[in-house]
């Protein structure tokens, strides 16, 4: 029974897609086990053309192909993988080692394809390096080695599966005579130990160590010499083609990282850029989320520590289309907060008029924001000063000129100094210092340590020239009387600015419940607006991988077609690629992910911006990136996946 068998093969190539050469015309051949068959030939006369196809690389455009008389011409590309893998080794003129790897790295590569993780096979592999005596250079890089010694390796490589043929193109071709011995002594033995081997030469000492001796001219047979008989060889029977989904184990996987890592490695620069862009991109989903929801939480604190028997209290609003002229000014006035504090069933009514201006003591210079606001303050905020005291009812009622700061204020003015008693000037006019506020915190985007408490009256007449009043926070007695409260309070301001019916709705008394609500609803759209834009960015950094990854394809179009040739099957190489993007991805995630955590700790402690990086964010940010890799490393490695054999091996 022949080894393989060709019936009627039939090649055409089209150039430029159109003007066919017919590299092939009708080609009948038989290979018997145990040859070593050479195949010679002019340039361009089909050589390489049928050496591909004997080793399925290459399908035949018409006629068929036995291989141990199983018909495989009508099987397909994986199907050719598995079979290259199992019964071929190719040997190249150009040696065709992967020059990240390793000698011993190099020479075990067909096992990540048979799915082999069989220590025996391995060891067996690198017993024969030893054998020919490579045993010294396992570690070695491809480049550090001569070409006699590269294409040892290539042989051993090709011979790791123990295939039933070796298929060498031009396996000496460049290399000197002394090596070109060698290989053709190593071959020769191997033919002697039973291995059929096929190989295109066009020297005629070198075709002189074959047994038969093929020429071919113009896509045929012309010539098919018998030197020598074939010794009897081992001839195995064909079993059935398993395919083994092999990129689905952990030992595949590894390899692929472990590869994918090599190569970020050894392209550091490529790699440093892309992995910068995913980097930036994560930093800044993190460091947006952790201001949304530090901005939130600080915010939600100081909003129920102001108990919940608290109402805003806001001026009704201008609606569009009506006039409210006659009806009354639309801002509060000093009256309605007399009234207010009338009503019954309220214990305190705090006034806030809100300006900013500029403080300074001495050579110090501050702005802030200053509050008008009543005695009541610290009573409705529950606070107690940290030095000094707060004003008194007759130093509200005379406008007197006192102040009392909160301690973002008191360190930027005073630093470790005593501010009690103190001179400053807020907007050019002299106050007195009476007070420091104790660390409240920040509510929201608002730092609470931020401010100058004044007297409502001052701020009002002396300082801002304001006649209206901001808005009201009420204190209701009994937490149970809320909505009643709010009836009231609305009712009064109605009748005060004689508002009609139809005005209620716009008259804002919110209890502090409605107030988070509103506020935790607004910054919730503002970070997810941050986020989005941080998105943005990660989409350029994906943009970026994707373009790498495209380029590295390209580049590696000659490792592709040696993966192929060695039993890659499609999946293997995408999930190849589709690894090294998302690894890429990873790195970036990873550093991008500190890198975030330490900007918004830099806007904690230097601008005393209120962050807090959830593990939840974390989470986000890491499962975004490894999407990023696989989205955007998907094309490239779909790309890289369909390539065929044979030409990913011609590319220049
Ligand atoms: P040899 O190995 O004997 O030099 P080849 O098998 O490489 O010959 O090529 C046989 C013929 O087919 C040549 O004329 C070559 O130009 C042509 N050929 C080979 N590959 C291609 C291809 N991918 N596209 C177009 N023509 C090709």
């Amino acid at each position: 029974m022949p080894l393989i068998e060709l019936k009627k093969v039939q090649k055409t190539y089209y150039i430029g897609g159109e003007i066919p050469v017919r590299a092939l015309r009708g080609v009948d051949l038989k290979i018997e086990p145990g040859e070593f068959v050479a195949i010679m030939g002019p340039s361009g006369s089909g050589k390489s053309t049928l050496m591909a196809i004997l080793g399925l690389l290459d399908k035949a455009d018409s006629g068929e192909y036995f291989l141990l008389n199983k018909d495989l011409s009508r099987q397909g590309e994986s199907d050719y993988a598995v079979l290259r893998n199992r019964f071929f080794g190719f040997v190249f003129q150009t040696f065709n080692l992967l020059p990240k790897l390793n000698v011993s790295d190099n020479v075990v590569l067909p096992f990540i394809y048979s799915g082999d993780t069989d220590g025996e096979k391995r060891e067996h592999a690198l017993s024969m390096l030893k054998k020919v005596g490579l045993g010294e250079r396992l570690k070695h890089r491809p480049n550090q080695l001569s070409g006699g010694q590269q294409q040892r390796v290539a042989l051993v490589r090709a011979l790791a599966n123990d295939p039933l043929v070796i298929l060498a193109d031009e396996p000496t071709g460049n290399l000197d005579s002394q090596s070109s011995k060698e290989i053709m002594g190593l071959l020769q033995e191997l033919n002697k130990q039973g291995n059929t081997i096929i190989m295109v030469t066009h020297e005629h000492d070198i075709a002189a160590y074959a047994s038969r001796v093929l020429t071919l001219h113009d896509g045929a047979i012309i010539t098919d010499e018998r030197k020598r008989p074939t010794p009897a060889a081992r001839l195995p029977e064909m079993k059935p083609i398993e395919k083994k989904r092999r990129w689905c184990c952990v030992a595949g996987l590894l390899n692929y990282t472990y590869e994918a890592y090599l190569s970020i490695v050894n392209n550091k620069l490529r790699s440093v850029l892309s992995i910068l862009g995913v980097m930036i991109g994560v930093a800044a989903v993190i460091t947006m989320l952790a201001l949304g929801t530090g901005a939130k939480r600080s915010m939600e604190e100081t909003l129920s520590s102001l108990g919940t028997n608290i109402l805003m209290v806001r001026a009704p609003f201008r609606s569009s289309g009506i006039s409210l002229g006659s009806q009354g000014p639309t801002r509060f006035t000093f009256a309605d907060y007399e009234s207010l504090q009338r009503i019954e069933g309220i214990d305190h009514v705090v006034p806030y008029v809100t300006g900013r201006a500029q403080v300074v003591f001495q050579n110090k210079n501050w702005n802030t924001s200053v509050v008008g606001t009543s005695v009541d303050y610290p009573v409705m905020r529950d606070v107690s000063l940290e030095l000094g005291r707060f004003f008194t009812p007759s130093e509200a009622n005379s406008k007197a000129k006192v102040a009392v700061i909160g301690q973002t204020v008191a360190k930027e003015l005073f630093g470790a100094e005593n501010p009690i008693g103190q001179s400053i000037r807020i907007n050019r006019i002299n106050f007195n210092l009476i007070g420091v506020l104790p660390k409240q915190g920040a509510a929201g985007f608002q730092n609470q340590d931020d401010r100058v408490l004044i007297p409502l009256k001052t701020a009002m007449y002396r300082l801002l020239g304001n006649d209206y009043i901001n808005y009201f926070e009420v204190q209701v007695k009994d937490a149970e009387q809320m909505s009643y409260a709010t009836e009231r309070i609305i009712g009064e301001i109605m009748r005060l600015h004689r508002l009609p019916e139809s005005q209620r709705q716009s008259i804002d008394v919110m209890n502090m419940a409605e107030i988070q609500a509103a506020a935790g609803a607004l910054i919730s759209t503002l970070s997810y607006l941050l986020g989005a834009v941080a998105a943005v960015s990660l989409l350029v950094g994906g943009i970026g991988i994707m373009n790498i990854m495209l380029v590295m394809v390209m580049e590696r179009t000659h490792e592709i077609g040696l993966r192929k040739s060695l039993g890659a099957q499609r999946s293997d190489i995408l999930v190849q690629f589709l690894v090294e993007a998302v690894l890429i991805c990873l790195f970036g995630g990873v550093i991008g992910i500190a890198f975030g955590s330490l900007v918004s700790w830099a806007l904690s402690t230097l601008a005393q911006w209120n962050v807090y990086i959830s593990v939840g964010s974390i989470v986000l940010a890491f499962t975004f990136s490894v999407l990023v890799g696989v989205v955007f490393g998907l094309w490239p490695a779909w790309r890289a996946s369909k390539m065929l054999p044979i030409e990913a091996l011609r590319y220049e």
